[in-house]
């Protein structure tokens, strides 16, 4: 970096989210997840049989600034499952910053964006190649997918966001489960675990 101006980034974006260009990663393991099913005996079993290190998601990011003004641009590859008839998630959050928006673009595969305000709105938007949702600020938000692939997305949201992940599990999961219905099929149910969003 020259001065205070960034450096531009070239990033090329594979299907099964292979980002070059990117600055970093992190990865979500099987016991990285206690606590987020909530059918807790399946979570158990899954880890039983594929044990910890069993690869969830994968995250690639480019940051080429912090602060107002600069974006982080990354891929989210997640993993397919099933915990007992929930589909596959990742942890989800509240943007620390809660008004900083976000957008996700599917590379491949076959997800859900699942929303929630913390006065109690949810939507469950589904996203195959090719398709985008702009999640506004405000939404909790997590991926899900709900198909037999990974579920890869691109995804673009200021850099002084920060995620707030604490809020989910407070609140005793996400308001809305998503999951299995029919052959091949997915819908929401209440989570009747969900004790209400902290008013923020
Ligand atoms: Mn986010």
């Amino acid at each position: 970096m020259t001065g205070t101006v960034p450096e531009p980034g070239l990033l090329a974006l594979a299907a099964d989210g292979v980002m070059t260009g990117a600055t970093s990663h992190y990865e979500k393991r099987l016991g990285d997840m206690a606590g987020v099913y909530r059918d807790d005996d399946a979570y158990r079993a899954a880890l039983a049989e594929h044990g910890p290190d069993f690869l969830v998601y994968r995250v690639e990011e480019h940051r080429n600034a912090e602060g107002q003004g600069a974006l982080i641009i990354g891929t989210s590859t997640l993993q397919p499952g099933r915990y007992g008839d929930e589909f596959a998630v990742t942890r989800g959050h509240l943007h620390a910053q809660a008004d900083r928006a976000e957008l996700y673009y599917c590379l491949s595969g076959t997800g859900v964006m699942l929303l929630e305000t913390l006065d109690g709105r949810t939507e469950a938007l589904p996203m195959g190649p090719g398709e985008a949702v702009h999640v506004p600020g405000h939404w909790v938000h997590r991926s899900v997918n709900v198909g037999t692939e990974p579920f890869v997305s691109l995804f673009c949201y200021g850099a002084d966001a920060g995620q707030d992940y604490e809020l989910i599990r407070a609140a005793g999961g996400m308001k809305s489960l998503v999951v299995a219905d029919g052959p091949g099929g997915w819908s929401t149910r209440p989570n009747p675990d969900h004790l209400g969003y902290p008013a923020r």
